[in-house]
């Protein structure tokens, strides 16, 4: 990068407030994702009118940015494939304002989701989503990729909070969209849009999320199945009961093998399992639904029902869920798990289906595949264990990756639930979305003309997704 401007950076932000080492270039041109791309500078702003000069500055000379969180995006949207700049939040991290009267908390979009949720316990309220990476994701990486996780069934997604944000557009433009009411049917919401936009229409700096109450009582039940299409029906009766369970997390063989594996064997040895959480005011309103549970899974055909409310006993089944991705890695000599199709959304009947197709292309593609989830909502991650050198197999697992999309699309479902799209769904959320993308794309133009926001993802993807891999695989290095 020239050095005038990064002058012009300097005198925004400070000596601190970037830097252009190698070594941290390097490191900010990755996230979780299988990609990497080295930036040409890394910015961290303090306020919403540091990054306004930062996008004044980028229009002039029309460089790439991209905004950053925490780079626990797990399909790539946050690396810098055409390097510029990297907008990292962290430093604007404040929980703002909270009314609780109202109902509502000002956060900035730096702030990490367990630290916003520490601040509302204070006051009896927490923010639900949830994400596997609650320790380290910020609220406007949530924001950017509609995150949720496994209490989406019952309490929503990212989008389902956020009442208004304050974001800046490419050309500086300070927007404030939404409001801090509840209800509000004026107009065009322009807070709405900016949920899952993936930095591509604009930096979001602080975001007014609705509060809710915390539940008192919970209680879980792990129910083991000998075959993956018995859980998913499972899950499928429990919600036509009707009954929307807080959570409900779906393991396959794959899944329990790798985690009592790495782990020490705190699960069952078994085909399948789900641990379905309730939760309500009252014990009687939790114990009566987890006699529901535990009912339909025998009904069903579990092998074995476990109620329980000893938080101990939970905290290890949610612990060995949470550690289902990283302990795929450990589960061959030489292997990885990688996300390739890692988030794929089908309706909630659709789910034993869904899990039965992806083993057929596993076995027809020779790959080993892992499937697990927040099934509850239809949400289906799959993982590939794969050797990450080796050219073959990388091709077998794309393959792969096309089937298991296409059956989803047909099953009425989505390419991501809640990872987003990024690089490694760009060409088929293309294929998903093909009647919006003339209106997705005439939104970007409107927003950002020059197209230095976060440029060549999701549908500005061109030509295969293996590009710029982390891994040394020289082929698609
Ligand atoms: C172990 C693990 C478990 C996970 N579990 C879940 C899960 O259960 N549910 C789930 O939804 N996701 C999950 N994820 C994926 C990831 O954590 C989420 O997508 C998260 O919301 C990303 O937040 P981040 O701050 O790390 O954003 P990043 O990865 O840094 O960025 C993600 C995208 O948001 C954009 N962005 C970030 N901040 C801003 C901003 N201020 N303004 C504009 N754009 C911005 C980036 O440009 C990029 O496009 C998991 C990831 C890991 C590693």
């Amino acid at each position: 990068m020239e050095q005038e401007i990064i002058e012009r950076i300097e005198g925004v932000v400070g000596k601190e407030g970037y830097s252009v080492e190698p070594a941290v270039l390097y490191t900010y041109g990755f996230d979780a994702s299988i990609f990497h791309h080295t930036p040409d500078i890394v910015v961290q702003p303090r306020t919403t009118e540091q990054v306004s000069e930062i996008m004044k500055i980028a229009t002039e000379y029309k460089i790439p940015v991209v905004p950053r969180g925490s780079g626990t995006g797990l399909c790539g949207a946050a690396v810098p494939i055409k390097g510029g700049i990297v907008l990292a939040m962290q430093r604007m991290n404040k929980v703002k304002r909270v009314s609780v009267a109202d109902l509502w908390v000002d956060v900035e979009a730096g702030c990490i989701y367990n630290d916003l949720n520490a601040e509302l316990a204070k006051y009896g309220f927490f923010f639900p989503p949830s994400p596997g990476s609650a320790e380290a994701c910020q609220i406007g990486g949530m924001v950017a990729t509609n995150a949720s996780g496994m209490r989406a069934v019952k309490y929503g997604a990212t989008r389902d909070f956020v009442l208004g944000l304050t974001f800046v557009k490419a050309d500086g433009e300070i927007v404030r969209c939404g409001t801090r009411t509840i209800k509000d049917a004026s107009g065009y919401q322009l807070a709405r849009l900016m949920c899952g936009s993936e930095g591509t229409l604009g930096v979001i700096t602080e975001v007014t999320l609705k509060l809710t109450t915390k539940p008192k009582k919970s209680a879980s039940c792990l129910c083991g199945f000998d075959t993956v299409e018995d859980a998913g029906r499972c899950i499928s009766a429990i919600i036509a009961k009707p009954l929307i369970p807080a959570s409900c997390e779906l393991m396959d063989s794959v899944s329990i093998t790798a985690v009592n594996k790495a782990r020490g064997n705190p699960l069952p040895d078994c085909g399948a399992l789900c641990i379905v959480e309730v939760d309500g005011e009252t014990d009687e309103v939790v114990d009566r639904d987890i006699k529901i549970v535990e009912e339909v899974a025998r009904s069903v055909g579990a092998i074995s029902v476990t109620p329980t409310k000893d938080k101990d006993l939970i905290a290890k089944w949610t612990d060995a869920r949470k550690s289902v991705m990283t302990s795929l890695s450990a589960l061959k000599p030489g292997c990885s798990s990688v996300s390739l199709a890692d988030d794929m959304g089908v309706p909630v009947s659709q789910v034993p289906k869904a899990v039965k197709a992806f083993q057929e292309i596993a076995d027809k593609y020779r790959v080993t595949i892992a499937t697990y989830g927040h099934a509850s909502d239809g949400n289906l991650h799959t993982k590939m264990v794969i050797d990450p050198t080796d050219k073959d197999e990388w091709d077998r697992g794309v393959a792969a990756v096309d089937e298991i999309f296409d059956v989803c699309i047909e099953l009425g479902g989505t390419v991501t639930g809640e990872h987003g799209v990024g690089i490694s769904k760009a060409p088929n959320y293309m294929k998903e979305r093909a009647s919006e993308l003339s209106s997705i794309r005439a939104i970007k133009k409107a927003m950002d003309p020059d197209n230095i926001l976060n440029p060549g993802k999701a549908d500005q993807w061109v030509g295969p997704i293996l590009g710029s891999l982390r891994y040394p695989c020289k082929e698609y290095m």
